[in-house]
């Protein structure tokens, strides 16, 4: 990229995928800082005026979009300047932590959204040089709001960048954006990281630095990404409510509604979509191991007596549509009650 940059290569729409927490939006940072800096060479310097205001997520032509709860006013302008003050909210976080876990998983990108960054994108460098937008988490765009308003406003942006603009997407699964949004950006894939660089950056940069069997557990449980690594995540009480709900679904019918009736505990949307998705990676899981592979995580024994790699497979499809249709307005309980029906019928 920095290669790309220098010969005025650099594509203006990029899409950077690869698995959570690997530094994706990290990457992006690094691509606006150098596309910003005033002495650029194969690195940012690091020390230009430019630099500094990146580093403080301060650059006023670097706008970081990430997802977002969606905005409660009524008319269009107020929800725009709702969108403004929670992303200066979230920015204000990251410069205290930059480590930062994952957004709630009911946040997204919002019309409101895309209309902020549509303002943004009208206006004229405010240093006279690039401006640069990452969109964190793309997949998160809301396709079916607004009849695909905020999809179209976007795909308006990327299909005629202004002048001097970068757009820098990432998404950890890029199959779930739409695919004229996709097709509109040049794809760049991150790899996991090999294990020692995750060892070395533990060792170096968490403090305090954790030490032998506790070292080893979490650079075997981070899978090559920094993200998970750090601890940031809190994956451990999503998998928990996962492992409970696998529990009670295969337990018999009287347990399985208790427990969807039992779910004051999911108060929080986005608990509720991390325990989805802690629920398909358990289930993906118990699949891979059913189908000969290693698996990397400890497997409920509850589906460890399953062996049938297809029935796995199709639980795995129910709780992608769980998983869709909380995205929309749909009550957790409910959703809750008719995902234990489903997969106690294919598991
Ligand atoms: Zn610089």
């Amino acid at each position: 990229m920095a290669q790309a940059r220098r010969e005025g290569r650099l594509p203006q729409v990029l899409l950077i995928s690869g698995p959570t927490g690997v530094g994706k939006q990290r990457l992006a940072l690094w691509l606006g800082q150098l596309a910003l800096c005033e002495r650029p060479a194969d690195e940012p310097c690091g020390v230009c005026r430019s630099c500094h205001l990146v580093e403080r997520l301060a650059h006023p032509d670097l706008h970081w979009f990430v997802p977002i709860p969606r905005p409660k006013a009524a008319d269009n302008e107020k929800q725009a300047a709702e969108a403004a003050e929670a992303l200066a909210l979230v920015m204000a976080e990251r410069r205290e932590q930059p480590l930062y876990a994952p957004p709630d998983g009911m946040a997204s990108h919002s019309l409101a959204s895309v209309r902020l960054l549509q303002q943004q994108a009208s206006l004229t460098a405010v240093e006279g040089g690039v401006r640069v937008f990452i969109i964190g988490d793309a997949e998160r765009l809301i396709p079916q709001e607004s009849s695909q308003e905020a999809a179209n406003a976007l795909l308006k942006l990327l299909e005629e960048p202004p002048a001097g603009a970068l757009f820098v997407l990432t998404a950890t699964d890029p199959r779930r954006l739409l695919s004229t949004i996709r097709s509109r950006a040049i794809p760049l894939r991150l790899g996991r990281l090999p294990d020692a660089e995750v060892r070395a950056f533990l060792s170096a940069r968490v403090k305090p630095a954790p030490l032998g069997a506790a070292l080893d557990e979490r650079v075997t449980a981070a899978e090559g990404a920094i993200g998970p690594a750090v601890g940031a995540y809190g994956g451990d009480k999503a998998r928990d409510a996962a492992a409970a709900l696998i529990e009670a679904v295969t337990a018999g019918a009287t347990v399985r509604l208790e427990r969807a009736l039992r779910q004051g505990a999911f108060a929080a949307r986005g608990d509720f979509s991390a325990m989805l998705d802690a629920l398909a990676e358990t289930l993906g899981d118990a699949a891979r191991e059913a189908s000969g592979l290693p698996s990397r995580r400890p497997i409920p024994e509850a589906l460890r007596r399953r062996r049938d790699a297809g029935a796995l497979l199709a639980a795995l499809d129910r709780v992608a549509e769980a998983r869709e249709a909380a995205a929309g307005n749909v009550n957790p309980q409910l959703l809750l009650a008719v995902l234990g029906e489903e997969l106690a019928e294919v598991l």
